[in-house]
């Protein structure tokens, strides 16, 4: 498992603190990495990204390690925590005990909010997600990103990003005969 350094993201965040910042959102990396499970842990990865050897809820774990400690640096300042998505419809419960513990003040939704845009609705008014509804972390909405369209969820919004997908796709295999 990869450790991670919080020294320099420490010290950003108390500059950032000190020069009247109001509002913190972090991540471990990005999509386009060729390590995307850093910051979006996944069941199956985009085309040509290996398959990580951690699993899924230690990528987690590092996440929330990480927005505990920009928590911890940030002091009164909210951090919104992020790395939610794979845990489907538990997640809501990992939200509430990092909120309670003081490791993050709010929580992000990203692909889950792609999926299922009325979970936090769902949650408030039912008490809980829709299995059916999740997000299946199976990084389709990544690849339109890497190929260089706008995305969405290509599972639970297929008669919109399907199409988008296939397009982008196919332009992206087409790019990489040329090159
Ligand atoms: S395409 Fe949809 S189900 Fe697949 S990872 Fe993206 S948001 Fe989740």
């Amino acid at each position: 498992m990869w450790k991670f350094d919080p020294s320099e993201p420490v010290r950003l965040v108390k500059d950032m603190v000190k020069e009247g910042v109001g509002l913190l959102s972090n991540s471990g990396g990005n999509p386009y990495y060729i390590y995307p499970q850093v910051t979006r842990p996944f069941d199956k990865s985009s085309y040509g990204i290996p398959t990580p050897e951690e699993h899924p809820l230690e990528s987690i774990q590092r996440l929330f390690y990480l927005t505990s400690v920009v928590q911890e640096a940030a002091g009164d300042v909210p951090v919104v925590g992020n790395g939610y998505s794979w845990l489907r419809n538990f997640l809501p419960y990992a939200a509430a005990a990092n909120i309670k513990a003081g490791r993050c003040r709010f929580v992000g939704l990203g692909r889950e909010s792609f999926a299922y845009p009325d979970a936090p609705a769902d949650v408030l008014k039912k008490g809980a997600m829709d299995p059916n509804k999740c997000c299946i972390t199976c990084s389709l909405c990544t690849q339109i990103m890497r190929d260089h369209g706008t995305t969405g969820c290509v599972i639970r919004n297929s008669k919109v990003y399907m199409p988008i997908y296939k397009k982008f796709n196919a332009e992206a295999v087409e790019r990489e005969h040329r090159s």
